[in-house]
């Protein structure tokens, strides 16, 4: 018995199953395409991949409406391709990495950018900037043999019907396979854990009464609305 009981981290829901997909853990990478790389000012580091976490309790499914997040005046959308991992993987190569994976689905890495700005120029940690109240949103898994070989779909999000970020997964700097490897070496990875894969270029600020809709080319689309701030 717990001293309390705690609000539920939702299983994400899969193609074609009844039970839900529950999550323990999200890794998301940062800078993985170059042309947002260069947008926010940086260069292109094609040495390793780097990572920023997100709590799982910040987890949010498509369709949802929240309230625009206190301490923003610059709340922005990152479309993402999330990887959701399906078997355990220690210290693993690129192709027991692809192996391990469950499945794919759409998401949003939602950015309070005036906070993550913040902390890069103080060298503090991106915590204010990433780790936001329901900033994990993501929508429905399709499983990895249906969805096929990752090449070059299309990534794209709309803003109220205007076209933010288009771009395909070729862009990816670092691959699945590799960012699975890559991670293994400091993780003990496994099911429940969720990898946000970067953004594109065209990251931009929502405003309240905004909808989103992120798309990759044979996966669920992801919907987020913005209601007014709390
Ligand atoms: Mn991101």
């Amino acid at each position: 018995m717990s001293l309390f009981a705690l609000p539920p981290i939702p299983d994400v829901p899969v193609k074609g199953e009844t039970e839900g997909y529950p999550v323990r853990r999200i890794f998301c990478v940062g800078r993985n395409y170059a042309a947002h790389a260069a947008e926010m000012g940086n260069e292109v580091d094609r040495e390793a991949p780097f990572y920023f976490t997100k709590s799982p309790a910040h987890l949010v499914l498509s369709g949802a409406t929240l309230p625009y997040p206190p301490g923003t005046e610059d709340y922005h959308h990152e479309m993402e391709f999330v990887v959701a991992l399906g078997a355990p993987v220690f210290r693993c190569t690129p192709d027991e990495g692809a192996a391990a994976v469950y499945g794919y689905a759409t998401g949003l890495d939602m950015t309070r950018r005036d906070r993550q700005g913040e902390a890069k120029d103080k060298r503090r940690p991106w915590s204010l900037g990433k780790d936001v109240e329901g900033a994990a949103v993501i929508a429905e898994i399709t499983k990895a043999a249906e969805f096929g070989t990752v090449s070059d779909q299309a990534i794209r999000l709309t803003v109220d019907g205007e076209t933010r970020q288009d771009a395909t997964l070729t862009e990816l700097i670092h691959k699945v396979p590799d960012v699975i490897a890559h991670l293994s070496q400091y993780y003990h990875l496994g099911p429940g854990d969720l990898i946000y894969t970067g953004t594109p270029a065209g990251v931009g600020a929502v405003t309240a009464g905004s909808t989103l809709e992120g798309t990759v080319d044979g996966l669920a689309p992801v919907v987020l609305t913005l209601g007014d701030p709390e």
